[in-house]
C-alpha cells in the first residue's frame, strides 16, 4: 500500500512537472519570432509588438542593397514566424536567396508571414523603362521609405493587421500597441514638421537617393548624386562634374549616411569647402539614433545645425 502510495506520488509529480513544462513550452511558443531586413523595421516592430522576439538581419552601418545570406542569417530566418522588410526590390540580392536556404514556408508568402512595407505605401521615382546601362536602378520606386513620416504612420498599421493575422489572440494589445505608437508618431510628426521648416529650400549633393523621403518630407533638394549611377562608387570624372555643380555656390552640404563610404565625399568637400553632413541612415546609425523617435530628432538637428551654420558664413 505504501509502495502503491508512493508510487501515485511519483506520477502526480511527473504530471505536475510535465505540466509545467507544458505550460513553459506553450508560452515560448506564443512569443512571436520577428525577423526583419533592416534595423528600421525592427524598431517599429518594437514599438507594435514589444513582447516579441526581434531580430534585424542588417545593422544601420551596413548597405542594405547588398548582404551576405550568412548562415547565421539562414537559421535566424527559420526560425521566424514573421518576416518584415522594405520591399521595392531593396533585398532583391540576398532575400530570395535567404528564403530558399531557410526553407520556411510560413515566411515564403505575403499571405503568410512575409509582410513587405512597399506594398503597403505610393514610393516615389518609379521608373516605367529600366535597363542594365542604368545601374541599379529602384525601378518599382524608392524603398528607402522609413523616412516618410506619413508612410510610416501606414506601415504601422499594416503591420498591426498582420501581427493580428498570425496572432489574433492578442488582437487587443496590438491595436492598443498601434493607437499609442499612432498619437506619439503623429505628435512628434507635427513637431518635425514645424523644426523641419528651418531646412526649406536647402540643396545638398546626396550619396545614393537614402535619404529621398527625407528631403521630400522637409523640403531639401538633393541637386546631384555622388553615385554615377545607382549603386557605382564615385569616379574622378564624376567627381569633377559635381565639384564644378558645387562652384555655383548654392549647394550647402554634401550629405552621406554613416554606413556610406567617405572618400569621395570629403575629397569633394575638401576642393568645394562644403560641409561634409554624416547621418544615420536608421536606428543604430549613430548613438543619439535609439529608437525611430530620435532618429528622427536627430538627422533634423544634424541638419538644422549645420544648414545654420553655412547661412552665418554666408553673412
Ligand atoms: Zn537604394
Amino acid at each position: 500500500m505504501l509502495w502503491l502510495w508512493g508510487l501515485t506520488v511519483h506520477i502526480n509529480f511527473k504530471l505536475l512537472i510535465s505540466g509545467v513544462l507544458l505550460s513553459l513550452s506553450q508560452q515560448a511558443f506564443a512569443q512571436v519570432n520577428i525577423f526583419t531586413c533592416e534595423p528600421e523595421y525592427a524598431a517599429l516592430a518594437e514599438e507594435l509588438a514589444p513582447d516579441a522576439r526581434i531580430y534585424s538581419a542588417t545593422t544601420a552601418m551596413q548597405d542594405p542593397h547588398l548582404v551576405q545570406a550568412r548562415p547565421s542569417l539562414i537559421a535566424k530566418m527559420r526560425q521566424a514566424d514573421l518576416v518584415v522588410c522594405a520591399g521595392a526590390e531593396l533585398e532583391i540580392g540576398w532575400l530570395p536567396m535567404l528564403q530558399m536556404k531557410a526553407a520556411n514556408a510560413q515566411v515564403r508568402s505575403t499571405d503568410k508571414g512575409l509582410f513587405f512595407a512597399a506594398e503597403h505605401v505610393d514610393t516615389l521615382d518609379k521608373m516605367a523603362n529600366v535597363d542594365r546601362s542604368m545601374g541599379d536602378v529602384h525601378s518599382l520606386g524608392n524603398p528607402h521609405l522609413h523616412f516618410s513620416p506619413e508612410r510610416m504612420l501606414l506601415i504601422a498599421k499594416a503591420l498591426t493587421k498582420k501581427l493580428v493575422q498570425l496572432d489574433a489572440e492578442q488582437t487587443e494589445a496590438y491595436q492598443q500597441r498601434l493607437q499609442s505608437f499612432s498619437k506619439r508618431w503623429q505628435a512628434a510628426s507635427s513637431k518635425w514638421q514645424e523644426v523641419a521648416s528651418q531646412l526649406k529650400g536647402m540643396k545638398v549633393i546626396a550619396y545614393h537617393s537614402s535619404f529621398r523621403y527625407l528631403f521630400d518630407f522637409v523640403s531639401i533638394e538633393q541637386v546631384a548624386d555622388l553615385e554615377p549611377k545607382p549603386g557605382l562608387p564615385p569616379t574622378s570624372t564624376h567627381l569633377a562634374s559635381l565639384l564644378k555643380r558645387a562652384k555655383q555656390g548654392d549647394i550647402s552640404a554634401i550629405v552621406v549616411a554613416s554606413y556610406q563610404d567617405l572618400r569621395g565625399a570629403n575629397w569633394l568637400a575638401e576642393k568645394s569647402s562644403l560641409p561634409v553632413i554624416v547621418l544615420p541612415l536608421s536606428v543604430g546609425g549613430n548613438e543619439q539614433s535609439s529608437d525611430l523617435f530620435s532618429l528622427y530628432d536627430n538627422v533634423l538637428d544634424l541638419l538644422i545645425q549645420e544648414y545654420n551654420a553655412q547661412k552665418l558664413l554666408a553673412l
